[in-house]
């Protein structure tokens, strides 16, 4: 076993995966997490959102999937698990109404040979990382601590132990930290007092909330398909042209909905959310057959409105003692539906350059990484912020059509 400690702050989806291409290679693994175990039913989700399902694509099971490089075909235990509680989505199913009223649906397939990307729920996804990390000999895990200092030079960490009646400080030593702790990174706060970051926040105009549609109560016990009340193997987008509305499906026949639209409708439904279901009559026309209009008005009450951040930052590392990864390097808006994928492919990058170096010289590889990396990682993010006009109106335009009918004929 070797004696390198990589410390992972954050558990999310990202640290998590970090932390298994960590262990993988012998080194002592050490995860430190703000929440409490998310397997624990008592956690608070993050965002306090029931579940978000996210859309999980070749960048995400490509990086899963060289977890395990040594299973036999069919062996493949993390991805097999993770891919046999997802749903494929061959492409996004527009809804509107024509000028007679009619309510119409138009399938747009994402690809030519019909291969999907794959709709999950990002904390079964996550619970499942862990439970694979747990069964790890050389793999410490801490909830409830949060990172409040670190030294990248002396290479310590200070964390708030929360288990107690009253919180106490631990110091920690790592050789390398990784640090995965999100949009809002502690990690990152504190690389910035060790070399010149250049840093780039904005918040879109638009909030999100969410929404569910129900399965059918009854249903053909012998197709389970027929439990979902619109095509399961679709991402349903209302375009509302400034705005949009979009559904998920999820493996027991619900849909994860989520509303994005600017703060000044956020305000106007706020005001008087008896509003909402007219709103969505004009807006997003058949939804309100899909949920009904009491069950809007309550989750759009009882369901956060959050924001939607970007973040760019360069360089990705300091030194050979941290490296930002997932959302702490780039936070991106989830139009492109690659914000946990691109994480994951970044924890897939890193160890391909940690791998061609020994530990001791870990400086030169994360120079690599940072230099190869934080232009695919900026140009994500500019694609992620590009989608949103093409979800919520291009996909409308008739040229956006002739251009899709020409490419496919
Ligand atoms: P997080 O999931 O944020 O995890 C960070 C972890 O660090 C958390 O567990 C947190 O508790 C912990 N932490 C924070 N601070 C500290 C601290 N000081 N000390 C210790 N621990 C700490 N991505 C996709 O790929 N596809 C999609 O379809 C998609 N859809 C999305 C839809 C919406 C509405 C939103 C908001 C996002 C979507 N995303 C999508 C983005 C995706 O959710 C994120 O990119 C992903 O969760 C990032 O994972 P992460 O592990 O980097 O960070």
């Amino acid at each position: 076993m070797s004696s390198t400690k990589v410390v992972v702050v954050g558990a999310g989806p990202v640290g998590s995966l970090a932390a298994l291409y960590a262990a993988q290679r012998g080194f002592d693994v050490e995860i430190y997490e703000l929440r409490n175990d998310l397997r624990d039913p008592t956690t608070v989700p993050l965002n306090f959102t029931k579940s978000i399902n996210l859309a999980l694509s070749v960048r995400g099971i490509t990086a899963m999937q060289q977890a395990e490089p040594n299973s036999a075909e069919g062996e493949r235990k993390l991805l097999d698990h993770v891919l046999a509680a997802t749903i494929p989505m061959r492409g996004r199913m527009i809804h509107g109404k024509k000028v007679t009223g009619e309510l119409y649906e138009e399938g747009q397939d994402y690809d030519v040979h019909g291969r999907t990307i794959f709709a999950v729920d990002r904390g079964g996804l996550n619970k499942r990382l862990l439970d694979v990390l747990e069964s790890m000999p050389n793999v410490k895990f801490f909830f409830n601590h949060k990172l409040t200092g670190a030294d990248f030079r002396k290479r310590k960490a200070w964390f708030e132990q929360r288990t107690g009646s009253a919180p106490q400080e631990i110091e920690v030593d790592f050789d390398l930290m990784v640090g995965a702790d999100g949009a809002h990174s502690s990690v990152r706060y504190q690389m910035m007092k060790f070399t010149r970051v250049d840093y780039e926040q904005s918040y879109i105009d638009t909030l999100w909330c969410e929404f569910q549609i129900q399965a059918k109560a009854q249903y053909d016990l012998a197709q389970p398909m027929s439990r979902f009340r619109i095509s399961p193997n679709h991402l349903h987008i209302w375009p509302g042209k400034e705005f949009m509305y979009i559904a998920i499906p999820s493996e027991d026949g619900t849909f994860t909905c989520t509303l994005f639209a600017p703060g000044d409708k956020y305000a106007y439904l706020e005001s008087n959310p008896a509003n909402v279901p007219s709103f969505f009559d004009h807006y997003f026309p058949g939804v309100t057959d899909l949920i009904p209009a009491e069950e809007l008005i309550a989750s759009f009450n009882r369901n956060p409105h959050l924001p939607l951040i970007s973040i760019k930052c360069k360089p990705h590392h300091y030194s050979s003692s941290v490296v930002l990864l997932g959302d702490a390097a780039h936070a991106m808006v989830p139009f492109y539906g690659q914000g946990m994928n691109a994480g994951l492919e970044d924890v897939r990058t890193l160890f391909t350059f940690l791998d061609r170096f020994p530990a001791s010289e870990w400086g030169h590889a994360l120079d690599e990484y940072t230099a190869y990396r934080v232009p695919d990682a900026h140009s994500i993010n500019d694609l992620a912020l590009q989608n949103y006009t093409e979800m919520r109106a291009s996909v409308l335009s008739p040229t956006y059509r002739l251009r899709k009918f020409l490419e496919e004929s």
